[in-house]
């Protein structure tokens, strides 16, 4: 994929011109140039002094904000994602599918379980616990609900069909969201947006995330994406989390 980016042929006199590549997303004029350059794998660096990943200029300086990036540790794309259909781990599907209010969702399905048996008791034997078991169907049935919501399933079902079996493109973080209530709804600490290229045109995207490690991660760092070809707004990150 990253290969198809670069096998236009510059002439000489336009290898200044094509430099322009290398700019960050935002600042690269329309008609858009390939912007993941062939090395980009290896050379991107971590800034210390504005913490974004970034192509070290010539004198070896960050080219958003000029500081040095001598000791500046590397960060690189790692594997392409592997031809669909992909295999997920339990635990990757564990991460993608989960509600938003577990303890809700799951104390939903505990009156549920609970109505169910008390109903055939009530209907059999003892008509005054009707009621009950009526009150803990309902109970269940919308604590389920609420804790999780069927955008959110079906939007993180997406997500794991995009997962197996979208295409790979190389993309590039645009913004680190770190969440200040971590841990609260689908467990997730962090939201991670990016950018990547379809037949020529930049298409964002964004994932939640529940690790850590992600709220950390530099805006501008080279990633991969996978999105589905029919739909490349149904996209997410590779490899997922896990
Ligand atoms: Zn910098």
């Amino acid at each position: 994929m990253a290969s198809l980016l670069h096998t236009r042929i510059v002439p000489k006199a336009r290898v200044a011109h094509a430099r322009v590549a290398v700019l960050p997303w935002h600042l690269v004029p329309r008609p858009l140039l390939p912007q993941v350059p062939p090395d980009a794998d290896a050379s991107h660096r971590v800034c210390a002094t504005c913490a974004r990943a970034v192509l070290p200029g010539r004198d070896a300086r960050c080219r958003e904000c000029g500081g040095s990036l001598e000791d500046a540790p590397h960060v690189s794309r790692g594997p392409p994602p592997p031809p669909p259909p992909r295999r997920l781990t339990r635990a990757q599907r564990a991460a993608v599918l989960r509600p938003k209010w577990a303890s809700q969702y799951w104390m939903g399905t505990f009156f549920l379980a609970l109505g169910t048996l008390v109903l055939p008791v009530a209907l059999a034997f003892l008509r005054p616990l009707l009621l009950m078991a009526g009150i803990f169907l309902v109970v269940g049935v919308r604590l389920r609900r609420s804790g999780w919501p069927s955008v959110l399933r079906r939007a993180q079902r997406r997500r794991l069909h995009v997962l197996r079996w979208g295409l790979g493109a190389p993309a590039e973080l645009t913004q680190v969201e770190r969440h200040s209530l971590p841990g609260l709804e689908a467990g997730r600490v962090a939201r991670l947006d990016y950018v990547f290229l379809v037949h020529g045109q930049p298409v964002p995207g964004s994932v939640p995330s529940s690790r850590l490690a992600d709220a950390r991660r530099p805006p501008g760092e080279p990633v991969w994406a996978v999105y589905l070809a029919e739909s490349p707004d149904v996209s997410a990150l590779w490899p997922p989390e896990s």
